[in-house]
């Protein structure tokens, strides 16, 4: 296998590692705001006491807890890449071990497989 050009790959890490942290940091906003919007929803006395107002309170409620759920897995794979980065194994794919094209890591910076793989 030819060696890969070390600097323009990199330059590429380092552009994925401020990617990922400013996508951490953007997690943690969302996450403390989910948060408190949930907690305001708790401390909310049930203004229609009827099964439909209700119903759609708890719904809000359950929406919340699910964002809240999307947002700490994102938080999860966030920190695994970062970790992989400085394991020096972020960009390969953990089942085939081969190279994940930059084009999925750009629009996926905590892709943990290749395309074939993820298929
Ligand atoms: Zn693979």
């Amino acid at each position: 296998m030819a060696k890969p050009k070390r600097s323009r790959w990199n330059i590429f890490l380092n552009k994925q590692q401020q990617e990922l942290l400013s996508k951490q940091e953007e997690c943690t906003r969302r996450s403390a705001s989910l948060l408190r919007e949930l907690r305001s929803q708790d401390a909310q006395p049930l203004k229609n006491s009827g099964g439909i107002g209700q119903a759609a309170e708890r719904q809000a409620q359950a929406m919340c807890v699910r964002q809240i759920n999307d947002v700490d897995a994102t938080q999860k794979a966030i920190e695994a890449a970062l970790a992989r980065m400085k394991a020096g194994t972020y960009g390969f794919c953990v089942s085939c071990e081969d190279r994940i094209a930059e084009k999925r890591l750009k629009a996926l910076p905590w892709a943990t497989h290749c395309i074939a793989c993820a298929a």
